[in-house]
């Protein structure tokens, strides 16, 4: 009791929030919880997570600014006359800058995903889940969703106190505000988001005027909801419970991984206490269990209990609880992004077997990606032969085959193109010697092959065909098909 008082009196630590530490409850760990069958999810569990500033909130802002605007910038960039960045689903080709993808070029897009899965491993070994809490889509539109709900709805302690009062026309106004600025952002960002797709100009000049596409309206409305759903209502329970990054992350963690943890031997036994009043007097460590870590934290958790697979890394505790010290006049750290061994009283050591291993594979796999890449060839060449006719003799006793060439140009510039049929001696090639095939097309040329059959030396015998770039011979491409004379 005495302490308690003192406690009142003396500590009167606020961080963003204006309510005083003894009025805060202590959030509650979310669900599950209740039996079989009871609702995961109760709509009165929600977390009300305090506002906290600080170094590492400052950094996650920085990073989510720079982030968000390169998410809003890209699909507006044009490259060439073009959109630069054009991901045509339909059309089957992803353009990015100067580089055009076709499905026949699914190698790159697998080393790019490879060089991708690799590059998480290799972070996340390293500094654990740092994706997750500065740079994961789902936490920086949470981070904004929450800014509005603060800003409308005001502190933590003033949305609980809202929430709990009957509905009357200020809460109205405040709660229809909140979800209109949440869905405009949820349109902006799914505008955006189809823009990837499709020629963001056209859709937005459209999408107001109610002109768009129903595949365009369609998908737009699904992200506006998805976007809407994740950032506003599901928050931490994507996180904690359907994103499979979570469950598998642990597989990478070793104790020379970055966490964000509490120092445990310097914190306990933790209680309250005065400012003045000596730690060590009371047999105290320096946690004073005013649980601001905890209603910083957006998934609910208290890092105290230790490392947690719903921990994000998103260092707001160590904001809450740096601000906690600094007023207490303790070093600050408490909680830190640390490592075990170094908690420990080790030293971390950033390259052993995993990293390094992750390391050579990441190294390895972008050197693949980066040799498709530049060794890729613009061009696709494809032979079908007629199947109406399988031969027929001309006037001069010749024997002639029909064919049809399909060129694709993969390159985004027109091109124009040799073709050279080769294979058999003395074959007399009817058709165009060449052709000019737009930046993106396919072309297909129809050609006539004619051989004496006294140069045949059987009824079937392999034939060549051959285009080149006339602006690059290292543009060509070669194919096979057969010439059939019986
Ligand atoms: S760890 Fe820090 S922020 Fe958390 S309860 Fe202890 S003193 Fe407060
Ligand atoms: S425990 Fe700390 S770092 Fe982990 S999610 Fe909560 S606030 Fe973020």
């Amino acid at each position: 009791m005495q302490q308690d008082s003192q406690h009142n009196d003396e500590y009167t630590i606020q961080v963003q929030d204006k309510a005083p530490v003894d009025l805060a409850k202590p959030v509650k760990i979310h669900p599950p919880k209740g039996g079989k069958g009871a609702n995961q999810y109760p709509p009165n569990d929600r977390i009300y997570v305090r506002e906290v500033k600080g170094r590492v909130e400052t950094m996650r802002r920085l990073l989510g600014f720079a982030l968000m605007a390169l998410f809003l910038m890209l699909p507006w960039l044009t490259y060439q006359g073009e959109q630069a960045i054009l991901l045509n689903i339909f059309e089957q080709r992803f353009r990015i800058f100067g580089l055009t993808l076709w499905p026949q070029d699914l190698t790159i897009l697998a080393w790019l995903f490879m060089v991708a899965a690799f590059a998480l491993f290799l972070v996340t070994t390293l500094w654990g889940r740092v994706w997750c809490g500065f740079t994961c889509p789902q936490t920086t539109w949470t981070f904004i969703f929450m800014w509005f709900e603060r800003k409308i709805e005001g502190s933590r302690h003033q949305r609980m106190k809202l929430d709990q009062r009957p509905m009357d026309a200020d809460k109205f106004i405040r709660k229809t505000l909140k979800h209109l600025a949440w869905l405009l952002v949820a349109l902006f960002t799914a505008l955006t988001f189809v823009g990837y797709f499709t020629d963001i100009r056209a859709l937005f000049s459209e999408f107001f005027v109610l002109q768009s596409s129903a595949w365009a309206v369609g998908f737009v409305l699904f992200f506006t909801f998805a976007t809407y759903g994740n950032a506003g209502w599901m928050r931490e329970i994507m996180c904690t419970h359907i994103c499979p990054y979570a469950r598998f992350q642990s597989a990478m963690f070793d104790k020379d991984t970055f966490i964000v943890a509490y120092d445990e031997k310097r914190g306990e036994p933790r209680g309250p206490r005065g400012r003045k009043v000596e730690p060590s007097k009371l047999g105290l460590g320096d946690c004073i269990d005013c649980n601001l870590c905890v209603q910083v934290c957006p998934t609910g958790i208290d890092i105290r209990n230790g490392l947690q697979y719903e921990c994000i890394n998103c260092g707001a505790c160590i904001d809450a609880c740096d601000n906690v010290m600094e007023k207490m006049g303790y070093p600050k750290k408490l909680i830190s992004f640390t490592t075990e061994r170094r908690l420990q009283g080790g030293e971390t050591k950033v390259w052993r077997l995993k990293s390094v291993g992750y390391g050579l594979a990441l190294l390895a796999l972008g050197a693949l990606l980066v040799l498709d890449v530049v060794f890729r060839v613009p061009l696709e060449l494809d032979v079908v032969r007629d199947r109406n006719t399988l031969y027929r003799e001309n006037q001069q006793g010749f024997i002639e085959n029909v064919y049809q060439l399909r060129i694709m140009n993969k390159s985004q510039q027109a091109q124009v193109y040799s073709i050279h049929a080769t294979g058999i001696e003395d074959l007399e090639y009817i058709g165009p010697a060449q052709v000019e095939v737009a930046g993106g097309e396919v072309h297909i040329v129809p050609i006539t092959v004619a051989i004496d059959p006294y140069f045949l030396s059987a009824s079937l015998v392999e034939i060549n065909f051959t285009v080149t770039a006339e602006s690059d011979s290292r543009v060509s491409r070669q194919t096979q098909s057969n010439f059939i004379s019986r």
